[in-house]
């Protein structure tokens, strides 16, 4: 194989593992970013490595299965910036998700993870509830279940790929924007065209906008779903899944140190052009959801920050979205002559697409 000079455009974490693939067969490769490597959607996830356990009752076995395996490959690729932590499902009377039926679901999530399973799922009394969650409210508390999933220490982890594509020789360009790309190699950064063998385009949610600017036609297009996320400062002792009361969706929490937790995450439909931030709608929408489960609740003033990213939901032209929550997180490749282009995919499966991309390289 003869080594070919590669441009990845978009330094998340598609791009940087996509890049470092490539590296690894020896290929000469540039990542280039508009801004700094990690600076958008993948600094603002929730930080779990996971199959997705909302996703069974949608009936995606399959991509449960696919990311519970790819989970394992981050607890090896670095043990020391990934944990086990145990998830709590507490249920109150009344909640569209009986206690039974979340213990099934733990159990189908374990059950998919086969030999790559990180923890017993278990069934739990208010008793016990209680126990683990002092400050949790109990009236009309109906027991519950829990389960095992894996979280990222953000930082370490990021550090760990930006040094994993440096010495792979990967050639990072900050700060530099990609105007215009074109199906035989080329690509327009603000001062000069350059030619490669090969462009990669993994602009991650602006992958389709960067396609269409440059006129080229794509069997994908890319739906933007904004999702906000809270850092409190509150002590819990483990992860929470909350069922947001009269809704389907469940909301985490999920604890960073001993006096900080992560709450989220919101879903709003998002236009690109606008800004990506957490709005005080949802900020009190989050908050509040959280507080109707505490004795004690917390004050605005608990939080200690917050950040949004869009998602980048990938689908066929001509397909629309009827439920935001069940539609896929898949990622979808589309080779057109010289240029591969990314579309969609999640932290836990990007090491895994970047050996896809690189094989097709
Ligand atoms: C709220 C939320 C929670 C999530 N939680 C999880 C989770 O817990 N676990 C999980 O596995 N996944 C999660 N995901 C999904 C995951 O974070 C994303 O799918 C993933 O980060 C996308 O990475 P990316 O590299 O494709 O995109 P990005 O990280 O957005 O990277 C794209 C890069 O391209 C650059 N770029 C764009 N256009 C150009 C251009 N023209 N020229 C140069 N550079 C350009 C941008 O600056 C950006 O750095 C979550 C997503 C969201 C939004």
């Amino acid at each position: 194989m003869s080594a070919k000079r590669i441009a990845v455009i978009g330094a998340g974490v598609n791009g940087v593992c996509i890049a470092t693939a490539c590296a690894s067969l020896g290929h000469r490769v540039m990542l280039f970013d508009e801004s700094k490597p990690f600076d958008q959607t993948s600094s603002a996830s929730s930080r779990m490595l996971h199959g997705g356990i909302r996703y069974i009752e949608h009936g995606r076995i399959g991509l449960v299965r696919e990311a519970l395996i790819e989970r394992d490959g981050w607890l090896h690729f670095a043990p020391d910036a990934t944990r086990v932590e145990r998830f709590y499902f507490p249920v109150y009377q009344g909640a569209q998700r009986g206690r039974w039926l979340l213990f099934a679901g733990t159990l189908i999530y374990q059950w998919l993870a086969g030999r790559f399973s990180v923890g017993r799922s278990q069934l739990h009394s208010t008793e016990d509830l209680e126990q683990v969650f002092p400050n949790l409210v109990t009236r009309g508390l109906r027991g519950g279940a829990s389960y095992c999933d894996v979280v990222m220490d953000y930082e370490l982890l990021i550090q760990r790929l930006v040094d994993e594509a440096r010495a792979q020789d990967v050639h990072i360009v900050e700060n530099t924007r990609i105007h215009r790309l074109c199906r035989e190699g080329r690509i327009d950064t603000p001062d000069q065209t350059l030619e490669f063998d090969q462009v990669i385009n993994a602009a991650g949610p602006w992958a389709a906008r960067l396609l269409e600017v440059s006129g080229i036609d794509s069997n994908f297009t890319i739906d933007h779903v904004r999702g906000s996320h809270l850092i409190l400062k509150a002590s819990f002792p483990e992860a929470l899944v909350l069922q947001a009361p009269g809704e389907r969706r469940i909301i985490f929490v999920i604890p960073l140190d001993t006096e900080h937790v992560l709450l989220g995450t919101t879903e709003q439909k998002h236009d690109l052009p606008d800004p990506i931030i957490c709005t005080d709608a949802e900020s009190a929408y989050l908050l509040g959801i959280l507080n109707q489960h505490l004795s004690e609740p917390l004050a605005p003033s608990d939080i200690v920050s917050s950040f949004a990213g869009v998602r980048p939901i990938v689908r066929p032209r001509v397909a629309t979205i009827a439920n935001i929550s069940a539609a896929s997180r898949d990622s979808e490749i589309e080779v057109t002559d010289r240029l591969i282009s990314v579309f969609g995919g999640k932290w836990t499966s990007a090491r895994h697409l970047g050996e896809k991309v690189a094989a097709l390289v």
